[in-house]
């Protein structure tokens, strides 16, 4: 292995909304800021929450970022850089085969690629990209949240429809905050199917 390529690597910061995934992220960044490496972040276009060219925690944290559509933006923006940083990457258009060889395309040419995501969609469901990221990645992070009806340990997003639980067949990319999504435990998330 050359010296050039050592620290290639992918990592994983996952879990449900609520669960602390971009606080994560950008704690992180903020210690590679610290030792002078040269990065980028990434976040995709259709995560309009806080305004474009941003990435922001919900506790409020907040940092520059490059607004892609699709994985190849990333690649051809990677250069000369040796942290690569990506938000809520399950937003992102292309096939999961594609996310997963850009990741590992990057690691192998001595990238450390940080990533931030759901691992579920809202009915419980894996992201498919994201799980076969986890089985290649060298660090995958699962955060957890609290439950609100219980109190237990949160891996779930519930969506809310009008305060009720969003059926199965609802579109499984909705952006929205705390009017309509909960973090709940196993027992706690309802997914109604028709
Ligand atoms: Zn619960």
């Amino acid at each position: 292995m050359s010296q050039q390529t050592a620290n290639g690597r992918i990592e994983i910061i996952c879990g449900c909304m609520f669960s602390g995934k971009t606080e994560e992220l950008i704690r992180r960044i903020r210690r590679v800021k610290i030792a002078r490496q040269p990065f980028r972040l990434f976040t995709p276009s259709r995560d309009t929450r806080y305004g474009l060219n941003q990435v922001t925690s919900h506790s409020g944290s907040r940092l520059e970022a490059q607004t892609v559509r699709s994985i190849s933006e990333v690649l051809n923006a990677c250069h000369d850089v040796k942290v690569v940083a990506m938000d809520e990457i399950h937003f992102l258009d292309d096939p999961p085969e594609r996310i997963v060889a850009a990741c590992q395309q990057m690691a192998d040419q001595g990238i450390r690629v940080l990533i931030a995501t759901l691992d579920q969609d809202f009915r419980g469901e894996p992201f498919a990209a994201i799980a076969l990221l986890m089985a290649v990645a060298e660090r995958v992070d699962k955060l957890s949240a609290i439950c609100v009806c219980c109190g237990a340990e949160a891996t779930r997003s519930q969506r809310l429809i009008n305060g009720h639980p969003a059926p199965a067949d609802a579109p499984t990319l909705m952006l929205g905050g705390r009017e309509m999504y909960e973090a709940r435990c196993r027992a706690c998330h309802i997914v109604p199917r028709s």
